[in-house]
Formats: C-alpha cells, structure tokens, sequence
C-alpha cells in the first residue's frame, strides 16, 4: 500500500497555482477569469504569450513547446520526472495535506501574479532537492545541517534552477516562499518570488520558537543562521536583511526576552544593529555585539561564534539555550 497514489485525489488537493508559485512562476498575466499567460517556464525559449493555464480547470499548454496537461504533468515536466514520481512527490508534500482545492486554486489562484499581497500565502507543494550539493559544503553548511533547514540544490526547470532553495516558512511553520541562492556567481545572488514579503516574516522563527530559553540571537542573512545553529543555538533567526519591520518585532519580543544583535561587521551591519537595538529596547533586553570589520556570522568557525556568544554569557552570567 506504501506506494499507492491516487491521481484523481492529488489532481483536486494540490492547484496548479500553488505549483507555479513554488517554481517561482510568477511572470503570468492574467488573460481571463482563472487564465494566465505568459512565457513557457518548461522550454523558456521563444513566445512571450505561449504558455497558457487555465486555474479552474487544471490544466495547461505551451503553445511553442506543445507541454501541457494537469498539475502532475506540469511537475513532471518541471522536474524531469514520471508522472507516477512527480504525484508520489505531491502526496507526500505535508504542507498540501488536507488542502481543498478551492483553496489551491481560487484564492492562490488570483494571487499568482499579483505583486502587492497581504501576508505570504502559503505553498502547497516542496521542492526535490540535493541536501548534499557541494556548494554547501563550501559554505560550511554540514548535512545535518542541511536537512534541518531543508536546504538543497535544485536541478529542475524554472528560475529555481540551479539554485541553492531555501525554504521560508510563516511563524507557524507553513511554507511560504523559497529563496533561491546562485551558486555560480549569476544575478540575482538571491531571489526571491515576486511579491514576497521578506518584512512579513523571520527565517527559521517557526524553529526559534520553540527552542529552549528566552533568549535569541538575530543575524541578517540565511547562511549567517545556519551557521549559529550549526554552532549550537537553536534559537537563532535572520531578518533576510538589515532592517527589523513592525510585522517581525511583534513575534519576537513576544517569545523572547532577551534579544542578541549578530549583525554583519559593516557599516550597514552597524547601523542597523544601533537603529534595531533602539526599537528593541523598550519591550526586551538586547545585547548589541559587533563583529569585526569585514567578519560576518557565515564566515566565522563553530568555535568563534561560540567564542563571542560565550564571552557575551559569561559577561552577562547567564546560560546557553
Ligand atoms: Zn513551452
């Protein structure tokens, strides 16, 4: 029974929208109700109008490239997989359980290219991909790591490809976006899907939260976070940046009441961590440490990062997480 997948099931619980979406498919005009067009995310060569979806009915076709069909071809040609793989990927993606398909396809559905959204709405579907790429290696990112964050190369087709996937989840811990990282060195370093709202949410807060203590040490980007979790602090998040919004303070001074500022030793780094310690200030306890110029979270050892959180506890007598 292990093995046993029902098309018809998977077909009416996961939306093509919400697929889209996850391949970060998110050029698409709107051409009718519940129809968008727009450039083939398959053969991603010539027609800008070939590629046509229609919500509603599930189904899809490139007019250049002759793809098309429901939501499991889609993955699979996305993929470069079986139909039978891509609908055993689909049942066993947990985000999708549960899932009406009014849901996957009505409100995602009008979203899809939409660039101003309220919140981040959630995805129905994870990604396949490489936990043991050796660009993580080189980021010194282990492969416990790695599958603790669900990080991994992907190699299938779309704007995802090639890419590092990062998976950002809301404060309760439903996918809401990835992030794709460049490992070659192509622009943008990292992207993000159109109309993503980083200011919405905290990297690995959904993790952070439920971390022993009531202390949490921010940093500014996805690498800078797995690197202090690797060192030993679970309750670690990222900003994705160097700004602290309204929308992520809430949560934070909510959980926890002691607030460590792991910043970049920058200028910008600096900056920020004076201007978020001051509107920190009245609802936790922050601790501002600076790093060295040009020393970032990423680049520093387990034991370093160990070092200057140690130093800070020792000076401050309190425990680790
Ligand atoms: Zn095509």
């Amino acid at each position: 029974m292990r093995d046993w997948v029902s098309f018809a099931e998977i077909k009416s619980r996961v939306g093509l929208a919400q697929v889209l979406r996850c391949y970060q498919v998110d050029w698409l005009r709107r051409s009718g109700l519940g129809q968008y067009r727009g450039r083939c995310p398959i053969h991603r060569g010539q027609g800008r109008e070939a590629f046509h979806v229609h919500l509603e009915r599930g189904v899809f076709h490139c007019f250049a490239c002759g793809a098309g069909g429901n939501v499991l071809d889609l993955v699979a040609a996305m993929e470069g997989c079986s139909i039978r793989a891509a609908a055993l990927r689909l049942q066993g993606s947990p985000a999708a359980a549960g899932m009406a398909a009014g849901t996957a396809c009505g409100a995602a559905g009008r979203k899809l290219v939409t660039k101003k959204r309220e919140g981040n709405p959630r995805l129905g579907f994870s990604l396949d991909v490489d936990r043991r790429h050796p660009y993580l290696a080189r980021r010194g990112i282990d492969g416990a790591t790695a599958s603790h964050f669900c990080v991994g190369y992907f190699s299938g087709r779309g704007l995802m490809r090639g890419r590092i996937a990062i998976p950002i989840h809301d404060d309760q811990g439903r996918l809401v976006a990835y992030c794709g990282r460049t490992v070659e060195g192509g622009d943008p370093r990292y992207r993000f899907p159109a109309g993503f709202q980083k200011s919405q949410v905290l990297f690995n807060y959904h993790r952070a939260r439920g971390a022993a203590g009531d202390r949490v040490i921010v940093v500014e980007g996805f690498f800078d976070c797995m690197r202090v979790h690797q060192a030993g602090f679970a309750g670690v998040v990222a900003l994705m940046g160097a700004r602290l919004s309204r929308a992520q303070k809430e949560p934070l001074t909510g959980r926890f009441s002691k607030i460590v500022l792991l910043l970049d030793g920058d200028a910008t780094g600096r900056a920020a961590t004076t201007q978020i310690a001051g509107s920190l200030a009245s609802a936790s306890a922050v601790t501002e440490l600076l790093l060295p110029p040009g020393v970032q979270p990423d680049q520093m050892a387990a034991d370093q990062i160990r070092r200057v959180l140690g130093e800070m506890e020792r000076s401050q007598g309190i425990g680790t997480n």
